[in-house]
């Protein structure tokens, strides 16, 4: 069983025009210092929870974490893995914040010696200069993921990005001089707009600094944002199905020719340097995040903080986990969220770590719906009775998840073990 910690820094110079992520722009300086200050104190909290101690939970939040434990029978963990800086935009802080967020998590919570540990970044200088990336370096941090996007300057601007593609390649270029051995670029396709001649030239430009692993993902209209309101009003045209799915495949011809494997639906790694963080969500580990808007899954729960700064605070000020919501998850909620994660690995869902979770293996839950999936060609068996998507059903991907939702399967906790109990209909 194994933790991440995942580090919510919810500022940016400016909010983008697709963004629906907590994060605030134009924040003053003593706005960022209180929420430096409150972060602090939420990961001293965590580490008094997970040393068993008692704590007051929000609304219905977690009541006792217990030493990384999980539930009975399983391993606990007995450090965090990975920790992982995200936004927002985390270099909007300076060096000393970053530094002293970092000194606390080490001094405060229990870390692997190796634990990988990644700051997201945007490549615009005023966030990100020479002398942080060698602060940062040198204090441990190992990884940089750098929100590259598009090598198009007006596909940049239409976004609402506050870099150039030049400042990208000057970014990468710094980290390399930091001494980052590890560099992430995030990119974005079926923009608004967009050719597939753009997206391949964006696509080779990012070749060319030679990076470890790229995260490639469509662009979501999502609701609330500027893009959607656009969307809607006819003011901005998506990219057809068809040119999507041709910039899809474009990806995943040209990046493992350059080395970079696909492990996960949209990400892509040289071998050895897949991003054992986001690999905790995908292999439906735990994390535990702090910070506003924060999600959190230890053992069976799952927990969202607060997503303003206003309740955040004020929850930590009174010594209260900022628990906006907190659910117990039954087994048919953990069983189809380890099955929708563990699908998106090229590597398939572990057959062997499902029944040492749930003590019954997949055929047992879902044989006929795996059955008509193999059969169809979309799914196939992989050694020790797990499964993955085939390269028919990958770009279908949600709609082969959605076959696993329903009908569910109804599974009842029997002290550790576990017992099915199928509803009428199923089989
Ligand atoms: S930089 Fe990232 S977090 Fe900040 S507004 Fe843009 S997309 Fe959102």
């Amino acid at each position: 069983m194994r933790a991440g910690l995942y580090v919510h820094i919810p500022f940016c110079r400016r909010k983008c025009f697709y963004c629906d992520f907590p994060a605030f722009s134009g924040r003053r300086p003593g706005a960022v210092f209180r929420y430096v200050q409150a972060l602090r104190r939420e990961i001293q909290m965590v580490a008094e929870a997970l040393s068993g101690g008692d704590y007051p939970a929000g609304r219905s939040g977690p009541e006792r974490a217990g030493a990384l434990a999980g539930e009975p029978g399983r391993e606990p963990a007995r450090a965090f893995s990975s920790v992982y800086f995200g936004g927002g935009t985390p270099t909007y802080l300076d060096t000393d914040q970053l530094i002293t967020l970092l000194e606390t998590i080490r001094e405060t919570l229990p870390l692997e010696e190796d634990a990988e540990i990644t700051v997201e970044a945007n490549p615009d200088p005023a966030t990100l200069t020479p002398e942080k990336l060698q602060a940062l370096a040198s204090c441990g941090v190992n990884r940089l993921s750098l929100g590259a996007q598009s090598w198009q300057n007006h596909h940049l601007r239409a976004l609402g990005r506050d870099h150039t593609a030049e400042q990208t390649e000057e970014a990468a270029a710094k980290a390399r001089a930091a001494g980052f051995a590890n560099l992430n670029l995030d990119l974005m396709y079926a923009l608004p707009g967009q050719t597939l001649g753009e997206w391949q030239r964006t696509l080779e430009r990012a070749l060319a600094l030679s990076p470890e692993h790229i995260s490639a993902y469509s662009l979501i209209y999502e609701e609330g944002t500027p893009f959607h309101r656009w969307l809607q009003g006819g003011r901005i045209r998506p990219v057809d199905e068809e040119e999507e799915r041709a910039m899809y495949d474009l990806a995943y011809a040209l990046l493992p020719q350059a080395g970079l494997e696909p492990y996960e639906i949209s990400n892509f790694a040289r071998p050895g340097y897949e991003s054992r963080h986001n690999l905790l969500y995908w292999q439906y580990e735990n994390w535990w995040g702090v910070g506003v808007g924060a999600h959190s899954h230890f053992a069976n729960r799952r927990w969202r903080n607060w997503t303003t700064l206003d309740r955040y605070e004020a929850a930590v000020a009174q010594g209260i986990l900022p628990v906006a919501e907190s659910i117990e998850l039954s087994l048919e909620d953990e069983m189809v969220e380890m099955i929708l994660m563990g699908l998106r690995l090229a590597q398939g869902l572990d057959g062997g770590a499902f029944h040492e979770r749930f003590g019954v293996t997949l055929d047992e839950v879902y044989g006929p719906i795996i059955d008509r999936l193999v059969d169809g060609g979309f799914l196939a068996r992989t050694a020790g009775g797990g499964l993955r998507l085939t390269g028919e059903g990958r770009p279908v991907g949600n709609a082969i998840f959605a076959e696993f939702l329903d009908p569910v399967p109804v599974f009842r906790r029997n002290g550790s073990a576990t017992r099915p109990v199928l509803r009428g209909g199923f089989r």
